[in-house]
């Protein structure tokens, strides 16, 4: 397996087994010892499809004895961004919280199925799920700055991480990519929580960004925004994008619409096994597709508003 060079970052467990280097955005990445070799996809037309980073493969996600979600597969491209879309409780932000094992902190849940990063499989033994959450970063629906000043915000997860040298650097360069260093950088000592939303929401992004991750999952960002802070959301994350992989739960459609390559439409349907609705992927494709000519009746129902 080919390395490009660039800093070793280690996703495995300390004392359980050694790792095996997975090469990703010019770092290497150190999992665990079983990784299989991501396939390359070809386009039916031999065109090159863009890589997939993350692919979920019969996802079901229980919250104690509830089914919650059940059988989603979908690949997330690299250097896309990817929405996920549909009515309330149909499972959106529980997939979510697949990616990075956020599910994990939640103690009724329980994840079957498989979800690979680079060909790793993300709840395999060997991996270390805070590393996981460090290169598959997430931001919530409410902006969640700490208390603190805006510099001990972004210079958070370095300084966790072990970082002392260079932390001005990489805080200047993360909020510059998170467009908002000229807003704050005569400022930088100030309380995060005298911004505006939209600066904070900004912010978790900068936040995010610091501890170097690869992909950013974002649930519901702008929901708690005016809409000129989302529209610099917006055009941030399609900035981002060349350099992350982005995939993003919205009720926005129009956000979907504007912002997003490809789509997934999720529903939530009557469980054989139990009285309680369960929620399941109807349809992923390019966003174009879903919105235009969706192949499915109940995504076109829902995206021309004649859900329910
Ligand atoms: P969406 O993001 O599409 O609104 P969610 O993923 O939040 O959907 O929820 C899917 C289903 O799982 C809902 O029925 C919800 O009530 C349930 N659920 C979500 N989080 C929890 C939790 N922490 N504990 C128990 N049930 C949950």
């Amino acid at each position: 397996m080919s390395i490009r060079g660039g800093q070793a970052i280690e996703l495995g467990r300390s004392g359980v087994g050694g790792p095996t280097i997975v090469e990703t955005k010019g770092v290497s990445v150190a999992l665990t010892d079983e990784v299989a070799e991501p396939e390359p996809t070809e386009a039916e037309d031999g065109a090159t499809a863009p890589d997939t980073i993350i692919a979920l493969e019969e996802l079901s996600v229980f919250y104690g004895d509830f089914r919650a979600v059940r059988d989603v597969g979908f690949d997330i491209g690299q250097h896309e961004i990817t929405a996920l879309i549909g009515p309330s409780g149909c499972g959106k932000s529980t997939v979510l919280r697949c990616i990075n094992r956020m599910n994990d902190l939640i103690d009724i849940a329980r994840v079957e199925g498989s979800v690979t990063y680079h060909g790793v499989d993300l709840y395999g033994p060997q991996v270390d799920p805070v590393e996981v959450r460090r290169r598959i970063g997430m931001v919530f629906q409410k902006p969640n700055p700490f208390p603190k000043s805006i510099y001990d915000n972004v210079a958070y997860g370095p300084k966790i991480a072990g970082r002392k040298a260079g932390l001005d650097e990489v805080v200047e360069e993360s909020l510059v990519k998170a467009a908002l260093w000229d807003e704050v950088k005569d400022r930088l000592k100030d309380s995060a929580l005298g911004l505006s939303g939209g600066q904070q929401q900004r912010l978790c992004i900068a936040r995010a960004l610091a501890s170097n991750p690869d992909v950013l999952l974002m649930d519901e960002p702008c929901s708690a925004l005016d809409p000129i802070a989302t529209g610099r959301i917006e055009e941030l994350l399609l900035g981002l994008k060349s350099e992350y992989s982005v995939v993003i739960v919205t009720h926005n459609m129009q956000q979907a619409a504007r912002i997003s390559d490809r789509t997934a439409f999720f529903t939530a349907e009557p469980d054989p096994s139990s009285d309680r609705r369960t929620g399941l992927l109807v349809e992923f494709d390019e966003t174009g597709t879903i919105f235009a000519t969706p192949s499915d009746e109940r995504t076109e129902h829902y995206v021309t508003g004649r859900y329910g």
